[in-house]
């Protein structure tokens, strides 16, 4: 699904992200970790396009999508969400899921004035499809809400769907489980494994809590200063002695 070569991008004297390889196969939740600074969203701005690498490759289903402007890259179905999370805040939960339908819209604008039958499908489909993801999130009831007005896990619910709403092959999540206690980081982690199987999606994770990170990754990749120290399954980076030293706080980060 993702292959990535090669991969460098520096700001002045910082490399943030070095000869950065990644291959993931498709209908996989892998993670990324590292302690803060090591260059996990850097890579998330090269892969979505937001910023152009200095050398290296990006593949989507082998096809090249390095430097991309990021509206293509979206088009060519890889969706994010952000680590701030970034809503239009003044408008509903509804509107912002209709933004991302916006992507992949069929009909022009003589089509919405002269109100055609193609329009109004469309419109249909995409009310009927809004409806779904938000029965699958089970918040229905907030349909009508401002974005500003819902709780914090909801407003990270709501830009997964919205991302979902451009119906992408990869989606890349940033820190879904930031910010949430307990129970929202469950689930989450409930919905996030829901939306890989309905939507045959693969899925890229940055996530600093660990709790996420061991419970639903089949893979785990872990950064330090832009570079790859480990890579492997959730139980084998736990235990890597270079992993858990990158961690300042030792084993405990880990746990
Ligand atoms: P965190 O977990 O704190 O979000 P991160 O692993 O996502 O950290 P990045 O945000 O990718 O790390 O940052 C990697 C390095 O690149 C840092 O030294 C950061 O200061 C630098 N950096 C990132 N973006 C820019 C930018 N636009 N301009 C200058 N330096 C940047």
């Amino acid at each position: 699904m993702l292959r990535i070569d090669h991969l460098y991008k520096s700001f002045g004297g910082i490399s943030a992200v070095k000869d950065f390889n990644l291959h993931i196969k498709k209908g996989v939740i892998f993670s990324i970790i590292g302690p803060n600074g090591a260059g996990k969203t850097t890579l998330f701005n090269l892969i979505t396009g937001l910023y152009s690498p200095d050398r290296g490759d990006i593949q989507l289903e082998g096809r090249d999508v390095t430097g991309l402007p990021p509206h293509l890259i979206a088009k060519m179905g890889i969706s994010r969400t952000f680590q701030n999370i970034r809503l239009f805040e003044n408008l509903t939960v509804l509107d912002n899921i209709r933004v991302g339908f916006h992507l992949k819209q069929n009909y022009r604008l003589s089509g919405v004035i002269l109100n055609s039958k193609a329009y109004k499908k469309e419109e249909e489909e995409i009310k009927e499809r809004t409806h779904y993801l938000l029965k699958g999130f089970k918040m229905e009831g907030y349909q009508d809400n401002l974005a500003s007005s819902l709780p914090y896990g909801e407003q990270r619910k709501l830009e997964i769907i919205r991302a979902l709403a451009t119906n992408p092959k990869l989606l890349l999540l940033d820190e879904p489980g930031a910010g949430m206690n307990h129970k929202e980081q469950e689930e989450i982690t409930n919905f996030i494994r829901w939306i890989r199987d309905e939507f045959e999606l693969t899925i890229l994770l940055i996530e600093h809590q660990m709790k996420v990170v061991m419970n639903i990754s089949e893979k785990v990749i872990v950064m330090d200063f832009g570079e790859t120290i480990a890579m492997g399954k959730p139980q084998e980076i736990q235990n890597n002695p270079r992993v858990i030293e990158a961690y300042l706080g030792g084993e405990e980060c880990l746990k």
